[in-house]
């Protein structure tokens, strides 16, 4: 039943310079580090490797100490779970030293550390993320990961629910990456054991279940996954939300799009997912602006447009679109996403300023007849230019 491992010898990611400058540092100090997790995985999968993440026999004293003696720089970006950053040749590498946990409490562990590998493995989350290729490009496999990539499948290291109590973010991440490398229904007893143990989920912070939400809303499979979980209870754990799995699988897999239409309750995300400014500025353009169609009148749409911005009137555009039953190769719906390309947002040609010179005095009055004056400019399709704009004023 266990495949015959692939070797990474020939992968090209595997000789960058940098990398092999970490592998050499450690080396001369008496250590082994070896590739760890997604890298590996990704390799394994064929997939682009982008970050490339390294596990180490050395404590991070010695790792830094001896990546410093080679030249290269060190940030000690989390000494107390043992990872510390390696920049070499310009690229940052994570450089985790061999560690268990040794008391976790569902959020986060204090952690012991070690020169065994299969230990260092047996912590991880996934099969296929306990993966380890050394310089050489040999695998190493404790975990039974491969025989997982082979069929697309996440299965939790060990017994799953025991997993999930020590670290409840694991839910989701079992989720996240069915949506990227799963292929048909999630894993059986990974599912059960997620659904038993969903409540757990209410006291993640809000920064890991951002980062670990958009990034399953990003991935190809996200719309059928969400369905899954929504199925089983599990994702009104994490936000209220819709089941407009039509219109989510119409959109592109643009993560806050997707945001914008599963979240039931949009205005309670920004403080429940810790959302950006501009990610909450694009949801909000989403949900609260009178959607564009090809519909409206020409001037219809250019009021909106201004309103939106470029940006907006993108986002709430392909929004609206998969909200209806016309084709995603429907060519007014396609002309209506190009129009800020025909039609430069225009700029309100009148200020403030413009108010105090004619003798208003600055305060919410200003403001407001600057609004008033918007508004006229806007219902004459931005026909008005500034002189005709003072003269309004001057009346
Ligand atoms: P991506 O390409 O999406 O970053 P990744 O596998 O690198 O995927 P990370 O979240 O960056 O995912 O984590 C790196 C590795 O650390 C994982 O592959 C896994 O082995 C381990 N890991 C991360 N988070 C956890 C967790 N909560 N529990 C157990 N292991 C984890
Ligand atoms: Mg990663």
């Amino acid at each position: 039943m266990t495949a015959k491992l692939p070797s990474l010898a020939r992968a090209k990611w595997l000789q960058d310079t940098g990398l092999r400058a970490i592998f050499a540092a450690v080396a001369s100090a008496g250590g082994e580090a070896r590739v760890a997790g997604g890298a590996v995985r990704n390799a394994l999968l064929k997939i682009p490797v982008a970050d490339v993440d390294l596990a180490c026999t050395l404590p991070p004293e010695a790792v830094t100490k001896a990546c410093v003696a080679a030249g290269l720089k060190v940030v000690p970006t989390g000494i107390a779970h043992g990872t510390v950053t390696v920049v070499a040749e310009h690229r940052p590498y994570e450089v985790t030293t061999l560690r268990h946990d040794i008391e976790t409490d569902g959020r986060r562990a204090r952690v012991a550390f070690h020169d065994d590998w299969q230990r260092d493995a047996f912590r991880r989350d996934f099969t296929m993320n306990a993966l380890y290729c050394d310089a050489r490009g040999k695998i190493y496999d404790f975990t039974n990961g491969y025989h997982d990539i082979l069929r697309n499948r996440i299965t939790f290291v060990g017994d799953p629910a025991k997993r999930i109590a020590e670290d409840y973010l694991r839910i989701l991440r079992f989720f996240r990456f069915h949506a990227r490398f799963g292929r048909g229904a999630p894993d059986r007893a990974g599912l059960a054991a997620c659904k038993r143990h969903r409540k757990g989920l209410d006291n993640l912070s809000a920064e890991r279940l951002r980062q670990e939400l958009l990034k399953l809303l990003a991935a190809p499979g996200a719309v059928a996954t969400l369905k899954v979980m929504a199925r089983e209870k599990i994702l009104q754990r994490i936000l209220p939300h819709t089941e407009d799995w039509r219109v989510l699988s119409r959109l592109p897999s643009d993560p806050v799009l997707r945001l914008a239409v599963l979240a039931a309750e949009p205005e309670g995300l920004r403080d429940r997912l810790r959302l950006s400014n501009a990610e909450a500025r694009r949801i909000a353009a989403v949900v609260e602006t009178f959607p564009p169609s090809p519909d409206l009148r020409p001037r219809e749409q250019r009021a909106v447009l201004y309103h939106l911005g470029a940006e907006g009137w993108h986002d709430a555009v392909l929004v609206a679109w998969a909200r209806t039953k016309a084709g995603l190769d429907d060519p007014r719906w396609k002309r209506l996403l190009r129009l800020p390309g025909r039609w430069p947002v225009p700029r309100f040609p009148v200020t403030g300023h413009d108010l105090v010179a004619h003798g208003m005095t600055a305060g919410p009055e200003l403001g407001a007849a600057l609004g008033r004056l918007e508004d006229w400019w806007i219902a004459a399709d931005f026909k008005p230019d500034r002189e005709a704009l003072l003269a309004r004023l001057a009346k």
